[in-house]
């Protein structure tokens, strides 16, 4: 390819509107353009950046035995009505009436679909175990799309769909994709880890995330150095609180004191109160799809809203409003309490840090009082105890009794043990070798290809642009003749290098544009092509040409050697990253 033919619209200003740096480099090396918020063009180097990444998923898919298919994107309602995904997805759900007024759906993720060609097509154990996957465009009513491709309305995705007649079986397919994933992310070029995750809306019982470490990400991930424990912050446990909840018998009844004003943990801690933080309790009022429930955390812990829905099976929670709160318990939030007056509908869950506390305040749901010498298990009725707390940095590891770490990551990739929970809305069941009928067992497994692209480039930058890894760069080599004149000698000498490398299945841009050699390098660094080399007069009468790995220096090579070198570097990297993925 000639530069001068490709379109490579690159910027030297950093647009506006771009806040991380990924989406910043996609739009300044020309690689996309927004149309509206959450939708993108992918121009010419975008797309074979994109084709790239998915060539390998679908290779990947291939070797791990899944089965390329091609489902539609428009959907009837009544697939997802009938899993019971309208009314819990309905919030990323786009809708459309057709001209005869029939509603569809824009499909966020294909469950429904692959799920109702199993049960009309799979029938018997013979045809199990299965695994079908697509590539393709998947819609998401997404409220806040940002960062470019990272969280956008329309993207591509690659999802997989396992169907077997057994757990066991189930799980073996489950292994198949965990482990083509790490060799996906690997062939890619990026370091991608698998973290233990909630399953949301998905529903299913076992799951993990893809993660590339990213300070940008949407994610925190809680690690432990030593042990491998590496999980979603919606999923994460710990050993509990460093600071040990107040256990000793006080003896006292609960006694209501005056707090005027104060509405808040970090006020009741200050003098003249000075009850610690872990020392109280805080009384959360949520509702949880449409029932209004209580939640009860140490004051100096935060509820994580995951693992409320895992643990109450709720699709929906939100905090009650203060009016809610007055309506539940007579009292406005900061004076909310679960010792007195409250009423025997409302569900009292209380978190595990708490078990056992005494010597606790906590609001007295009194507008300007609270209550001491609270005895949770003696003052409270606790209908349900679980672990709804979000872990801290520094906490102890479960296994090992390190100290957890936390730090920012985007979810690249998503795999999941459905279990038969659409197979049975479904009606997805086989006849097994006993002759009796079951529900398939099925996991799912989504790649975010165009996310994908993307953390590409947040891990693999400088200050000068991209770096591309050799197996998804637009071009592996940018050949950069200083002067292309017709009949120059840099130009002559580049178009043979061109012919001799495209002949080596070498993938080439001759940068054969008549600019400033300064506007060119930086053109080539911000694109980010893996090997670039510069071929100048002065160097040729020498009888040398540049060669500039990115992201390195300079070295002068023999111009008699250049192809050789050239295939070679490119060889050796793109063997380096097969390697690097266990793919021979
Ligand atoms: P998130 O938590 O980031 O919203 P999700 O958990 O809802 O994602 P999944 O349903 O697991 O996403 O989808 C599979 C993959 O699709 C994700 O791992 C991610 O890489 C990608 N993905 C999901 N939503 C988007 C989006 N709005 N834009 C781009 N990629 C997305
Ligand atoms: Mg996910």
């Amino acid at each position: 390819m000639r530069w001068s033919h490709c379109f490579v619209p690159t910027l030297k200003e950093v647009p506006a509107d771009a806040e991380i740096v990924s989406h910043q480099l996609l739009l300044r090396a020309g690689l996309v353009r927004k149309l509206a918020g959450g939708l993108y063009t992918f121009l010419p180097l975008g797309v074979r950046v994109l084709r790239k990444v998915e060539a390998i998923v679908r290779e990947e898919m291939n070797r791990a035995g899944a089965l390329e298919v091609l489902m539609p994107a428009l959907q009837p309602p009544e697939i997802w009505q009938a899993s019971g995904r309208y009314e819990t997805a309905r919030d990323v759900l786009f809708k459309l009436k057709d001209s005869a007024g029939r509603e569809w759906v824009l499909s966020p993720t294909a469950e429904e679909v692959i799920t109702t060609i199993a049960a009309a097509e799979l029938n018997s154990y013979r045809q199990l175990p299965v695994n079908f996957y697509q590539i393709g465009i998947k819609f998401r009513d997404e409220i806040r799309p940002r960062f470019g491709l990272m969280r956008a309305k329309e993207f591509y995705m690659k999802d997989a769909y396992s169907f077997d007649a057994t757990d066991e079986g189930a799980m073996a397919s489950y292994r198949k994709m965990y482990d083509a994933y790490n060799r996906i992310f690997a062939r890619c070029g990026i370091q991608a880890f698998p973290v233990e995750a909630d399953t949301g809306v998905i529903g299913g019982n076992y799951s993990h995330e893809f993660m590339v470490p990213a300070v940008t990400g949407e994610n925190d991930v809680v690690y432990c150095e030593t042990g491998g424990y590496a999980a979603n912050i919606e999923k994460a446990t710990s050993r509990g609180s460093v600071v040990p909840t107040p256990k000793g018998r006080t003896g006292e009844a609960p006694e209501s004191f005056a707090t005027p004003g104060v509405v808040t943990i970090e006020a009741l801690t200050a003098a003249p109160y000075s009850v610690p933080a872990h020392a109280q309790i805080k009384t959360l009022v949520y509702v949880a799809d449409s029932k209004t429930i209580l939640i009860l955390l140490r004051g100096d812990d935060q509820l994580n809203e995951a693992k409320l829905m895992a643990r109450t099976g709720a699709v929906q929670v939100r905090a009650a409003t203060a009016d809610e709160c007055q309506a539940a318990l007579g009292a406005r939030p900061g004076s909310l309490g679960a010792v007195a007056r409250v009423p025997a509908t409302i569900k009292v869950y209380a978190d595990e840090q708490l078990r056992g506390a005494q010597g606790m305040t906590t609001g007295a749901n009194e507008d300007g009082f609270h209550l001491r010498h609270v005895e949770i298990e003696r003052d409270i009725r606790v209908d349900q105890w679980a672990d709804f707390r979000t872990v801290k940095a520094g906490e102890a590891d479960v296994a090992t009794g390190e100290p957890l770490k936390i730090r920012r990551a985007i979810e690249v990739g998503h795999v999941f043990k459905l279990g038969t929970k659409y197979s049975e809305k479904l009606n997805a069941t086989f006849l097994a070798e006993n002759g009796q009928r079951h529900p398939c067992v099925m996991g799912c497994y989504g790649i975010g290809v165009t996310r994908t692209v993307q953390a590409i480039i947040e891990q693999c930058h400088d200050k000068d642009g991209i770096i591309w890894p050799t197996s998804v760069a637009p071009f592996e080599v940018c050949l950069t003749p200083l002067n292309v004149a017709e009949g120059a000698p840099t130009r002559v000498l580049a178009e043979s290098i061109y012919a001799e490398l495209t002949a080596a299945g070498i993938e080439v841009i001759l940068d054969d544009r008549d600019e400033r050699p300064g506007v060119k390098f930086k053109d080539s660094e911000l694109v980010g092509f893996p090997l670039r080399l510069n071929l100048g007069e002065k160097s040729l009468a020498k009888g040398e040409v540049e060669l500039k790995p990115r992201g390195q220096v300079v070295q002068m090579i023999p111009v008699a050697e250049a192809s050789a070198r050239i295939i070679a570097w490119v060889q050796a990297e793109r063997a380096r990253i097969r390697q690097s993925a266990g793919v021979a």
